[in-house]
């Protein structure tokens, strides 16, 4: 029962990199101003330049998807 201990997605630990420009942090986690996102069970993470970007983009998609 030892064969599923490992999450199914698991990016390169030790860095965290900006899903859209390719920004690397430091340290081995993303800043707490990044964002974290989930799409299609993929665990993206932006940095704070694209994360505001990215937000607008899921709202003008979302509210094509309302109509
Ligand atoms: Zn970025």
């Amino acid at each position: 029962m030892d064969e599923e201990t490992r999450p199914p997605e698991q990016p390169d630990a030790g860095s965290a990199v900006c899903a859209r420009c390719g920004t690397v942090a430091h340290g081995d986690a993303a800043p707490l101003t990044w964002l974290r996102s989930v799409e299609d069970g993929q665990r993206l993470l932006f940095c704070e330049n694209c994360a505001r970007l990215h937000i607008r983009a899921i709202e003008s998609r979302l509210d094509s998807l309302w109509w």
